[in-house]
């Protein structure tokens, strides 16, 4: 049972705001360790959101170190083995190694992912309420936020807390009141056409096609359906694809990914949404009293697939910060945040141009599979090989210790 905004105590140790998978994931872990927690969401329970779904190793690998994976699947989530990327005609396949707990891939629907994760943080403690909307920080005279203003209805409550995080994505109502400031913005910006398709005779691996400035996905999810996305820049789909999503879609697909375009043609098919892109930022992560966590603080575009294994890899750092309860831990927090997401940001933005040779394309998969290696291996080996991230952060830098997720708090 979710709680109503008159139910809610009048102080917590965290509010968090927003109950997606960055906002849920660190709830859940601070009501593990015993924290005293509340998330608002200003949405509904289970409700869905714009998403291609598709986790990477880190983000299956979190799910599996924090006890999820099993759920996952017994929602039905299929597990990928392959992922092939094709250069025109040219596929490479990468067979998903199991190692660490993880399996294969998964593609949760949100509408599953994301209640997962809170029905797991209320298990372990924690205050959900839906439809309560963040409407203000409070702060003490030294302009240190000390709680939130929340407000359901016709009803506003005043709660405090000791630190406040905000989850609540992109548009971040937390990052704005505190003045985050982007102080990296991405160049490009990539947009794409998404839909979801049933019966779709494909080998059930992720697929990714790339032509000269254009792509397309495959991803598939829950209930046999599969979600097929056909991406390009973001001046393309303002001048030709948007008025048309369908005609856009069909039309990259039958350029980019004729194998598809050919299953489509005897699959059952959804409507097409379109996304006309935002450009990738990086906010500061922490301030006096507050914090971000996922898209509120950091957002790539979505080419690369990555937001919610950052989303799900950044609710643990940022969660050991708040445990530690020292403003260093959060300054290492975000050091850490930055040192992992960085050269992937880059990598990510030059893919969002779609201004690339299929070699030169090639070349920065190969970066980013660098990338996701070495995160990876931040995860398994704690953050404690300094060899894989340099020395800046010495023994201060947050750990990912395999824990099973259930941090200590300190003594506060
Ligand atoms: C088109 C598209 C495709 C994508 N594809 C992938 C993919 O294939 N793989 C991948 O890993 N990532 C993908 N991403 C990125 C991924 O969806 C995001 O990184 C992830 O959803 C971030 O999660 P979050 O919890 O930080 O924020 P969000 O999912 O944005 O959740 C924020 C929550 O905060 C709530 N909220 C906001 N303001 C308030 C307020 N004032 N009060 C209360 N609640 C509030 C919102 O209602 C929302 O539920 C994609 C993104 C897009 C846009």
């Amino acid at each position: 049972m979710a709680n109503a905004i008159d139910e809610l105590k009048p102080s917590y140790d965290v509010v968090i705001v927003g109950a997606r998978c960055a906002g849920a994931a660190t709830a859940m872990l601070l009501a593990r360790a015993g924290l005293d927690v509340l998330v608002v969401e200003q949405g509904a329970y289970g409700a869905d959101t714009l998403s291609t779904l598709a986790l990477m190793r880190m983000g299956v690998l979190q799910l599996s170190r924090w006890g999820l994976l099993d759920a996952i699947r017994a929602m039905g989530t299929p597990r990928i083995e392959t992922t092939t990327f094709h250069y025109g005609d040219q596929a490479v396949q990468i067979r998903i190694k199991p190692r660490d707990g993880v399996d294969g891939l998964y593609a949760p629907r949100r509408t599953l992912l994301d209640p997962l994760l809170a029905d797991t943080a209320r298990a372990s403690g924690a205050d959900i309420a839906y439809h309560v909307r963040l409407n203000d920080l409070r702060r003490n005279v030294d302009g240190r936020v000390t709680g939130v203003v929340v407000e359901s209805g016709a009803l506003a409550r005043s709660i405090a807390a000791t630190t406040v995080i905000g989850a609540d994505g992109v548009h971040s109502t937390v990052a704005t009141r505190v003045g985050a400031e982007p102080y990296r913005v991405g160049a490009h910006v990539g947009a794409a056409i998404y839909t979801l398709a049933s019966h779709l005779e494909l080998d059930g691996g992720y697929h990714w096609h790339y032509t000269n400035r254009a792509s397309v996905g495959v991803i598939p999810t829950n209930g046999g359906e599969t979600l097929v996305f056909a991406g390009a820049g973001r001046q393309r789909f303002m001048r030709d694809l948007r008025f048309d999503l369908a005609a856009g879609f069909h039309e990259i697909l039958r350029d980019t990914a004729p194998s598809v375009a050919a299953a489509m043609r005897t699959a059952s098919v959804g409507s097409y949404r379109g996304f006309a892109g935002h450009p990738g930022f990086l906010r500061p992560a922490w301030g006096p009293g507050w914090a971000l966590v996922g898209d509120a603080g950091y957002f790539k575009d979505p080419i690369t697939a990555h937001g919610i294994s950052d989303a799900l890899r950044d609710a643990e750092l940022v969660a050991r910060a708040v445990l530690s309860g020292t403003d260093e831990a959060l300054a290492d927090y975000q050091a850490v945040r930055d040192e992992l997401s960085l050269p992937l940001f880059t990598i990510t933005d030059e893919i969002a141009s779609f201004d690339w040779d299929l070699p030169r394309l090639q070349a920065l998969h190969k970066s980013l599979s660098d990338e996701m290696t070495r995160e990876v291996l931040y995860v398994t080996d704690g953050g404690t090989e300094g060899a894989a991230l340099g020395d800046a952060h010495g023994g201060t830098r947050p750990s990912l210790q395999p824990d099973h997720g259930r941090l200590q708090p300190a003594a506060r």
